[in-house]
């Protein structure tokens, strides 16, 4: 059989083990082997290519720079996910995402001086160009306010108009340089530079709590940025990985949307945060704050029916994932009911709560998400918040000067007993103070979340 239909062959396969592979993705029980599926078709694909695709200008030295470029990049990113700490997780995502934004801007840098005079596929070619470098530059971005670099968003005035504006501009050029066969190869490079501006401008005014949004949307992109390559290569395995990580990323941007409540407009448009003055705006709280002992926080907990955990950011900084899962078991020892309650933007990453439980063998069938669990706080008796802050923080419900005003939040307040396990009263990451601290049904657990369950659950086994 001719190379290139066992090539053909090899793309479907390997497509297939993509879809495969993402479907498992969507259950704790089966991620893992999902992952390893969907990483059994991109070697197919990688290697059905070099072996098998008819090149016409293969010379050993471009056969070095392929294998010398794989192995280098398999290196790296064995290491980075070796080494990589739980609580970095996210923004090593969001730099492999950055990455892929990248790697299909360059495609599109060294493939522009070959396909001057082709309006379709210079086309291609300019959006590969500006999807993949806003990708780039946006995660670069996201990457700094992920791992706390950048602290503060920054907000040029009139940013929205400015950003838009700046995009216009960038995609008026590109379609002028295809549209009037500019042939000067350096052009290029104009475009380039605008677009990873506009990537830097569309991340930096975010901030309070909607990162979660451009995350899920930057990952898209990535993955329209490769189906661009697919399309001017006309090789099929890059266009259909390239379509299932943008679809993919477009449906959690718009799960994402949902659970910050904001219009999917809002986003594209730019218009965050809007009515909020910055990160830090929203009222102050006041009030008394009560703090509870390990010991009485164990006792409240033994005699109650229901007690509900709602884990958060915290419980990743902490690493207590296995202490956690050993204090539901021993509560329910006990005969206490017990459930985890999930915010779809609880930690750094989407589903960054499920991925941490799960690593500790919690049953899948204890969590619950926010809309099914919100109606069950009233007749809860201990609400036990582990490290969460934002996700918990009823300004979200009735301060409309709150930069996290509109987002659905956990109703914890709506339960008997509420205790807080934080170190101190600083805020989470919107970076605004939270009332429910004050409420006088709130008892705060102060310290480490590892150390303070871990004492937790000596005191209720002693019980
Ligand atoms: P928050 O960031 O609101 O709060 C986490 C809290 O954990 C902090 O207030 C901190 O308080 C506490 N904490 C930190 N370390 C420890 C520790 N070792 N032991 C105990 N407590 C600790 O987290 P949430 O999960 O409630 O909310 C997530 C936030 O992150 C939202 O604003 C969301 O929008 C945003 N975000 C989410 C992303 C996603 O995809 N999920 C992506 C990007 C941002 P203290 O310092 O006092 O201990």
């Amino acid at each position: 059989m001719n190379s290139e239909y066992i090539l053909y062959i090899l793309y479907l396969i390997a497509s297939v083990l993509f879809v495969i592979g993402l479907k498992m993705l969507s259950h704790p029980d089966t991620a893992r082997s999902g992952n390893l599926w969907a990483a059994l078709g991109m070697f197919l694909a990688i290697v059905g290519t070099i072996v098998l695709h008819h090149h016409t200008e293969l010379t050993v030295t471009k056969v070095g720079l392929i294998i010398g470029g794989i192995t280098l990049g398999t290196i790296v990113g064995w290491v980075a996910a070796k080494k990589v700490k739980m609580t970095a997780m996210p923004e090593m995502v969001s730099m492999f995402n950055g990455m892929g934004g990248l790697c299909a801007a360059v495609i599109s840098l060294t493939e522009f001086p070959h396909h001057i005079g082709n309006t379709a596929s210079l086309s291609t070619v300019m959006a590969g160009l500006i999807i993949g470098s806003t990708s780039f530059a946006g995660s670069m971005i996201a990457f700094a306010k992920l791992n706390g670099t950048m602290k503060k968003s920054i907000r040029l005035p009139k940013y929205n108009i400015l950003n838009n504006g700046w995009f216009l501009l960038t995609a008026a050029v590109a379609v002028y340089i295809v549209a009037a066969g500019i042939d000067n190869p350096a052009i290029v490079y104009l475009v380039f530079a605008m677009a990873l501006t506009y990537g830097i401008l569309f991340v930096i005014p975010i901030g309070g709590a909607d990162m979660p949004v451009v995350i899920s949307l930057l990952n898209s992109f990535t993955g329209v940025a490769a189906a661009m390559g697919g399309f001017l290569y006309n090789n099929q395995v890059m266009l259909t990985g390239g379509i299932l990580v943008g679809s993919a990323g477009t449906l959690l941007t718009l799960v994402m949307c949902k659970a910050m409540n904001r219009p999917l407009s809002n986003v594209i448009f730019g218009a965050f945060g809007e009515g909020a003055a910055g990160d830090s705006a929203g009222k102050s709280a006041k009030g008394t704050v009560k703090d509870i002992s390990v010991s009485d926080a164990a006792v409240l907990m033994n005699y109650s029916k229901k007690v509900i955990i709602v884990p958060g950011y915290g419980l990743a900084v902490a690493q207590a994932q296995h202490v956690i899962h050993e204090l539901e078991t021993t509560l329910e020892d006990h005969g206490v009911e017990v459930k985890y309650a999930i915010h779809p933007v609880a930690g750094r990453m989407p589903g960054h709560m499920n991925v941490l439980l799960a690593e500790s063998n919690v049953d899948y069938n204890k969590l619950a998400e926010m809309e099914e669990v919100n109606p069950e706080f009233p007749n809860t008796d201990v609400v036990l918040v582990v490290g969460a802050n934002d996700v918990v923080n009823p300004a979200a419900r009735n301060d409309a000067s709150s930069p996290i005003y509109g987002m659905p939040i956990l109703d914890v307040d709506n339960a008997h007993h509420i205790i807080i396990n934080k170190r101190s009263m600083n805020a989470g990451y919107a970076g605004i103070d939270n009332e429910l601290f004050y409420n006088p049904k709130t008892s705060m657990l102060f310290g480490d979340a590892k150390d303070v369950l871990t004492k937790l659950v000596g005191e209720l086994k002693a019980m």
